[in-house]
């Protein structure tokens, strides 16, 4: 079907997959729906997987992504997610190393406030729902991320929802699935009419093309030129579905649909700063009273600062979202 005046987010058994046939079938209506739809994005960071496949989270985003709009809203936080789980420390530890490097604990960029992360989450995720036109209910909370990495987000928000009811002596549920983002690609370019195939979709997802956009990872991430960030790999997954999205559906990207191009000089001049000078890789726990104070005092602070486009203090000394779920990136 090409573009008319009812196209449908067609759900069908081309893949095989019940779930999408059950949740999302004909959930977005016409091609205005389908464009003004928003899908929610969510990449996170763990500690490691126990044998339990308990996932204790150290990061999460979330992005709200429509076609029309591109990214509509991100949430990002860190969580502090108490003690290792006995017998995967040094797992944990290699893990973090090698990837995200964030501290396992006494992070002071995290919070161990579950019932607000739940509650923020809840909120912003209500509106991941569509209607299934079929039955006319409510659809569950919907959040996409790539297939290997479903199991683990899935972990996460049940990691949470064991906290929350811990803490409220409830016995709270989430409503939500947490589904392959190349099959909901698949589903949009088919009711767009441009049927991209499966394989050509998950090329399009594993993308590096956007790693340089160093200015959509979170502070702490950014300050370590390290792209394995929760909220940027949120935001490069939408950036590679408005890839493809924009020109099948016509629309002119803007810069909340891709990265801005200046970001690619701006990331190779903060590369360079970096090569220069590390950036120490504890200055972030909370047994440090300063950021200045863990610096090598033979430095030239007032040249550092005075020189770097890299914000020196005012990262690391409390969590700028502390308050209520905000947009972080607009
Ligand atoms: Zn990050």
């Amino acid at each position: 079907m090409l573009y008319g005046s009812t196209v449908y987010l067609m759900i069908d058994d081309d893949c095989g997959r019940e779930e999408y046939r059950e949740k999302m079938v004909e959930a977005c209506g016409t091609r205005d729906q389908l464009m003004n739809a928003s899908f929610f994005i969510v990449a996170t960071n763990v500690m490691c997987e126990t044998q339990q496949a308990e996932f204790p989270p150290l990061e999460i985003g979330i992005c709200q992504y429509s076609i029309a709009s591109g990214i509509k809203f991100s949430y990002h936080e860190f969580i502090d997610a108490g003690k290792v789980p006995l017998g995967y420390m040094h797992s944990a530890k290699e893990h973090a190393d090698r990837t995200h490097r964030i501290p396992l604990n006494g992070f002071n960029l995290s919070t161990n406030n579950y019932k607000k992360l739940v509650e923020d989450m809840k909120q912003i995720l209500e509106e991941s729902r569509f209607t299934n036109q079929m039955t006319g209910k409510p659809t569950p909370m919907l959040v996409f991320c790539r297939e290997d990495a479903i199991e683990q987000n899935r972990g996460v928000f049940q990691w949470l929802q064991h906290k929350y009811n811990e803490i409220n002596k409830t016995s709270f549920e989430w409503d939500l699935e947490v589904l392959d983002l190349v099959l909901l690609l698949y589903y949009i370019s088919k009711s767009g009419g441009h049927t991209i195939s499966m394989a050509a979709g998950e090329g399009a997802m594993k993308s590096s093309v956007y790693d340089y956009a160093i200015h959509d990872l979170c502070e702490y991430h950014k300050d370590l030129d390290n792209k394995e960030c929760a909220k940027g790999l949120a935001r490069r997954l939408c950036f590679m579905l408005s890839d493809v999205l924009c020109s099948m559906f016509g629309i002119t990207p803007t810069q909340n649909h891709l990265p801005l191009k200046v970001e690619v000089n701006a990331e190779t001049y903060t590369g360079v700063l970096h090569d220069v000078k590390q950036l120490l890789p504890n200055r972030y726990h909370q047994n440090v009273g300063t950021d200045d104070s863990q610096w090598n005092p033979n430095q030239d602070m007032a040249d550092e600062e005075a020189n770097s486009p890299i914000p020196q203090t005012g990262i690391g000394r409390g969590r700028p979202n502390a308050s209520k779920p905000q947009n972080n990136s607009f």
